[in-house]
């Protein structure tokens, strides 16, 4: 295996990660009761005021029934086939039991031993390195609800209760921080392609525990993790994991032992801290729900699942390479998000409708897009669809730069100001004065100025055109300047090549 950019752990050990994240299904309800599970209203669950979306079912009172929302079961079979899974025929809900404020039932009803999903992988990709990840299980669950400390106080909110998630669980074989961050972006990425999650990380829609041990380099048994709870920025993930594999790393170069414990991450100091020792699963006394029937699930409902699947992240990939001629690289940056490859597919479009075919289209504007936009968006975090760019203002931007209107350099200045604006390219262009001149009969007269007042370069190019080739810039600047740095420069230098040999 090589990792290329793994951290340097020293000489003597290795890293090694497996993380569980919890993915909230985007079904319209909750999983055992017909609370919503999304919206309300235009708001979503968590904006809502406090226990409003609950009733006796998540809430928790004595007598009442679960019934299965069946959406959770398909969800949660698309996630599986989406990550090559096998499918279980009987699954079986499990109790969970423990103690605490949000958790009304005193249980939390999951799945023990008989996941739904078993035995998947993921494809990742770390600069050039391709690497197959193991999932070891995906299970169906109900989320609690959320306690709100509030300075000497602490309330409950139930309005998350009981609302769906899956949690995916990948094998031990992550190897760095980078590696983690990778597989979290194509885990996503697939999540929201096969249209089960929405994928809204600030309201926790997919959150992640990141287990983490160190072992002596070469070593064949893993050594003692410590599990960091509910990261939900990718960014973070990784500044967590890297901190921790440093710090066990140093406590056990410093003759210590690494403790099995739950620790968190701490943004802004940057570091992990110890919560509390981790609880086995038979702390949690599982057993089968009595209160739920298993749900068989038979061939026709798997194939009737896999049929409505739409083109994976991966799929996507090869295909933007094979037949748009893409960069693997540009192809892994477009395809990395849902909305992303969405929005590029429309700029196709739309420049089909004008007459340029896809394979030409498709790299000026993949230029654009994993440029100066795909930085945008990661610094800003949002998706494309939230900012004020239109599929329209990268079509028009490379119709221009195809007939030269437009250089490159403009096309950035008109996206930066598109971005801010949402203004129409037609709009930004002659109010900025962006396109570029490539109009014969106006830069002729301004080569001809340039030649007139500088009798001396012309009689050296003319003498000897070869040995004296670079004074061909020379007049290509001299124009520029005269023309505002408007002038093509590829025509330009043509021009001017054609004018002083023809003397
Ligand atoms: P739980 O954390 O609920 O007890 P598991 O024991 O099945 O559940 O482990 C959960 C996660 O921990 C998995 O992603 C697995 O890959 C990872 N894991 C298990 N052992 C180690 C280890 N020694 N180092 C790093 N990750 C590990
Ligand atoms: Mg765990
Ligand atoms: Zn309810």
């Amino acid at each position: 295996m090589s990792h290329q950019h793994r951290l340097d752990t020293g000489a003597e050990f290795e890293a090694v990660i497996g993380l569980e994240v919890h993915c909230q299904l985007a079904t319209e309800s909750k999983i055992f009761c017909s609370c919503p599970a999304r919206r309300v209203e235009g708001k979503s669950v968590s904006e809502i005021a406090p226990n409003l979306n609950s009733c006796p079912i998540c809430a928790a009172h004595p007598g009442t029934l679960p019934v299965l929302n069946r959406k959770v079961v398909e969800y949660a079979i698309r996630a599986g086939l989406a990550t090559h899974c096998t499918i279980a025929k009987n699954n079986v809900f499990a109790r969970k039991n423990y103690f605490y404020p949000d958790l009304p039932k005193g249980y939390q009803i999951s799945q023990y031993d008989k996941p739904i999903c078993e035995n998947g992988f993921i494809e990742i990709s770390t600069g050039s390195v391709l690497r197959k990840i193991p999932i070891q299980r995906i299970h169906m669950e109900e989320d609690a609800g959320k306690s709100v400390h509030s300075g000497s106080y602490t309330t409950v909110n139930l309005n998350r209760a009981g609302v769906p998630l899956v949690e995916i669980v990948s094998g031990p074989d992550l190897r760095s921080a980078e590696e983690a961050g990778a597989y979290l972006r194509a885990l996503y990425a697939i999540v929201t392609y096969i249209g089960i999650c929405d994928g809204n990380l600030q309201e926790g829609n997919f959150r992640c525990d990141a287990n983490v041990s160190v072992m002596p380099k070469g070593s064949k048994v893993l050594g003692t993790r410590a599990e960091i709870k509910n990261v939900n920025s990718f960014k973070f993930v990784e500044k967590a994991i890297e901190y921790e594999i440093v710090r066990q790393i140093s406590v056990i170069q410093g003759g210590g032992k690494i403790v099995q414990e739950t620790r968190t991450y701490d943004a802004d100091q940057d570091i992990t801290i110890s919560m509390r020792s981790k609880e086995e699963a038979h702390d949690y006394r599982y057993f089968p729900d009595p209160d739920l029937v298993s749900v068989q699930i038979d061939d026709a409902w798997i194939e009737r699942v896999r049929k409505s699947l739409p083109e994976l992240p991966e799929q996507k990939k090869t295909r933007y390479v094979e037949e748009l001629g893409l960069s693997v690289y540009d192809a892994g940056v477009l395809t990395g998000s849902q909305t992303l490859a969405g929005f590029f597919e429309q700029v196709l479009e739309l420049l089909e409708k004008s007459g340029i075919a896809a394979k030409s289209g498709a790299k000026p504007v993949a230029n654009l897009l994993t440029g100066e936009v795909a930085r945008r968006l990661n610094e800003e975090a949002i998706e494309i669809t939230q900012s004020l760019l239109k599929p329209e203002h990268l079509s028009d931007a490379v119709q221009l730069l195809q007939s030269e209107a437009l250089s490159s350099t403009g096309a950035k200045q008109l996206l930066s100001i598109a971005w801010k604006t949402g203004e129409k390219v037609s709009v930004i262009v002659s109010r900025e004065g962006l396109t570029q001149v490539s109009d014969v009969s106006t830069l002729e007269p301004a080569i001809d100025q340039v030649i007139a007042a500088n009798p001396k370069q012309v009689g050296a190019f003319r003498a000897a055109p070869e040995e004296n080739a670079k004074l061909i810039g020379f007049f290509v600047g001299q124009v520029m300047k005269a023309t505002g740095g408007k002038a093509n420069p590829g025509m330009l230098q043509e021009l001017i090549k054609t004018r002083l040999l023809k003397g």
